[in-house]
């Protein structure tokens, strides 16, 4: 495999987001994800490079494609997977984020995959645990393993990102996918545009220094890669569009629209989908423009690479062998 030799690869032991990544980590991450879709289209499926380790996945928010990829990747890895439900812990008792996270330390983890509503989350149990950290979404802030398997899913059917025109388009103001995604297309070479109704759009949305459209059918002009966002209503507090049904004649996503970006764009979502409201199904479903099931198998395949790459960080038997 491309990445026996165990040089490391994420320099600061944990995965917080792609803010602070380099080209190197992501294009390091990348190519030794290669190796796990290979992998992954085996029969045997399984190699045992995190053998003696223990991932707990600690997620206080929903979760479908997220958790069961991080799952599937701690075991096709021979790792110890632990699954913390939120629901059925002492958080629903009122423990605190930091309470719950210490007690499991204790435990004596190697790697804590953490989803949580709060942005900062995953960066404040890096600084306070014993284990690597990966940050599975903290709140509207990041998913870095979502642009990560985003990225590799464009490479795999583009080859490169310079140059390319990204539009990502639906509900920014509340989707740490979307700005995960503009700090690692930018760094990548990539040209990223915002489409939204301004009330979707952060405030300070033009500090992301790409291009803003409030205009879906301009905006998507020229457009290689077209990624689909869902309107985040659990992160809303009061009405941002008028009806879904308006949201989805101005900015959903249908043949009509798809037809004025540039000829063979590509259709990404990450999931889970709102259909009829930030895209059709047509759309969604139509196995030559749409990327999604893709964009599944790719989580798997980023997620094995990331847990392999801070396992190259630990100490030999585990980070806390005395
Ligand atoms: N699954 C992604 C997230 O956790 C996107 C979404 O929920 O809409 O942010």
């Amino acid at each position: 495999m491309r990445g026996a030799a165990h040089s490391p690869i994420l320099k600061t032991g944990h995965l917080l987001g792609t803010q602070l990544l380099s080209v190197e980590e992501i294009v390091g991450l990348l190519d030794l994800a290669e190796d796990y879709v290979t992998l992954n289209r085996t029969a045997e499926k399984k190699t045992s490079v995190l053998k003696g380790c223990t991932l707990i996945n600690l997620f206080f928010e929903a979760s479908t494609r997220t958790q069961s990829s991080f799952e599937l990747a701690g075991k096709r890895l021979g790792a110890d997977v632990m699954n913390m439900s939120v629901k059925s812990s002492s958080v629903s008792k009122g423990e605190t984020l930091l309470d719950t996270a210490t007690t499991l330390n204790a435990m004596r983890p190697d790697i804590l995959v953490v989803r949580h509503q709060d942005s900062g989350a995953a960066e404040l149990l890096s600084r306070k645990l014993d284990c690597s950290v990966v940050n599975a979404g903290d709140g509207a802030h990041e998913h870095p393993t979502q642009a990560l398997l985003d990225a590799l899913t464009i490479r795999r059917h583009r080859g490169s990102f310079e140059g390319l025109v990204v539009a990502i388009c639906g509900d920014i103001a509340h989707s740490r996918v979307a700005r995960s995604n503009i700090h690692l297309l930018s760094k990548m070479g990539a040209r990223v545009r915002l489409i939204a109704p301004r009330t979707l759009l952060p405030a300070d949305a033009e500090r992301f220094g790409v291009e803003i459209f409030t205009d879906m059918r301009k905006g998507l002009e020229g457009v290689d890669i077209v990624m689909m966002l869902r309107l985040q209503l659990e992160r809303m507090t009061g009405a941002f569009v008028p009806s879904t049904r308006e949201y989805f004649r101005f900015f959903g996503l249908d043949r009509e629209k798809l037809a004025l970006a540039k000829p063979g764009a590509l259709v990404m979502h990450p999931g889970p989908m709102n259909r009829g409201v930030e895209i059709d199904s047509v759309v969604a479903d139509d196995i030559d423009v749409s990327l999604i099931h893709e964009q599944v198998e790719m989580g798997v395949a980023i997620r094995m690479a990331v847990l392999d790459a801070l396992a190259r960080g630990l100490p030999r038997g585990g980070r806390n062998t005395p």
